[in-house]
């Protein structure tokens, strides 16, 4: 069997800008699903590195695009054809793409993550509606000036026991220790990415400061940064973002590291991904080393109607529900790629 064709479709999303669904199919018929954020001439870049291949061998395939190629392993182009081929390698066994690639944990947590509100009020009616519908934990984004006032504000609405982290997207300097030092007084999960996604030697500073776990999000690019991170002592959570790090074969090497050598844990978070991309989210959400809630929402957080079936939801105790189908167990609706409509980005950026 062999690899005939790569195709993109592109979804108008307002407000995310245009998203692309890669498709990889076979010469037998059977095709995989990813979803690239970058220009479609991009990805279709990468289809004389992968037709003739064997669509058994992801990992080869993607040394291919790479060292003939010439391209960058964490690319969107990349990490969404490299998403495809793992979609389709599991289709091919008829598996689910979670057990496929190692994962256990079939109801994955979900949590939620809420960017800057306009006032305090709005920042507990925001997040008391998440609560509302099952969220288990909840994520702020903080930056300087928005960072001490609203978790006291959380943490006297809804008590000391509301599983609360805050994400600064690298906003800090290590001379802002006094912000975090006030902050390591509310309990939080951890801090994700408080300095810049440079500073490992400075995170590993900070990280002494507090009590407090330190995440890291945009420092790790892939699985040699999380070794950095380790002998440095940089952080005890990363927040692996599949199509950061190139796909899931690097989050599969990153969480290889960082779980089963380190002996520490990650979780998972996303890009806001349409219902494709969403599905590599749950899969990779699975794997054992996965211990806090992740970054990944019921396609109804961001989408009045997902353009795949069955859409992502949440249950009732605020987790979602790895399929059993084959692959990442969900279609593409052509239909609907047309007509997706993105509600309130301004909600929450990752
Ligand atoms: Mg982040």
């Amino acid at each position: 069997m062999k690899i005939r064709d790569l195709k993109v479709a592109t979804v108008d999303a307002p407000g995310l800008g245009r998203i692309g669904i890669v498709r990889v199919d076979t010469d037998e018929g059977i095709y995989g699903y990813g979803e690239a954020h970058c220009p479609r001439e991009h990805v279709l870049q990468l289809k004389p590195y992968i037709v003739g291949c064997d669509p058994t061998e992801v990992e080869k395939v993607m040394l291919r695009i790479r060292y003939r190629g010439g391209f960058k392993p964490w690319g969107s182009s990349v990490s969404a054809v490299e998403m495809a081929l793992w979609d389709l390698a599991a289709k091919l066994e008829s598996r689910p793409l979670w057990r496929y690639i190692g994962g256990v944990n079939r109801n994955i947590l979900s949590g939620v993550s809420v960017g800057v509100q306009p006032s305090m009020a709005e920042l507990i009616r925001v997040v008391r509606g998440y609560l509302e519908q099952g969220y288990r934990r909840v994520k702020i984004k903080i930056r300087p000036g928005y960072d001490v006032e609203p978790v006291r504000a959380l943490r006297e609405g809804f008590g000391p026991d509301l599983p609360l982290q805050v994400d600064a997207n690298a906003a800090y300097q290590l001379s802002d220790a006094e912000v975090f030092r006030a902050l390591d007084r509310y309990s939080l999960l951890m801090i994700e990415q408080p300095l810049g996604w440079r500073d490992l030697v400075d995170h590993a500073t900070l990280a002494k400061m507090i009590r407090t776990p330190v995440c890291l999000d945009e420092s790790i690019t892939d699985v040699d940064d999380a070794r950095k991170a380790y002998q440095l002592d940089a952080a005890f959570v990363i927040n692996v973002k599949p199509a950061r790090v190139g796909g899931l074969g690097e989050t599969l090497r990153i969480h290889d590291f960082w779980y089963g050598v380190a002996k520490r844990p990650i979780w998972i978070g996303g890009m806001l991904e349409t219902g494709v991309g969403r599905g590599h989210l749950v899969a990779a959400a699975t794997l054992p080393g996965v211990r806090y809630p992740n970054d990944i929402s019921a396609s109804s957080r961001y989408y009045e109607s997902d353009i795949v079936e069955p859409p992502w939801e949440l249950n009732k105790d605020g987790t979602i529900t790895a399929p059993e189908r084959p692959g990442i167990g969900v279609e593409v609706l052509v239909d609907r790629v047309k007509k997706a409509v993105k509600r309130s980005l301004e909600r929450s950026l990752s």
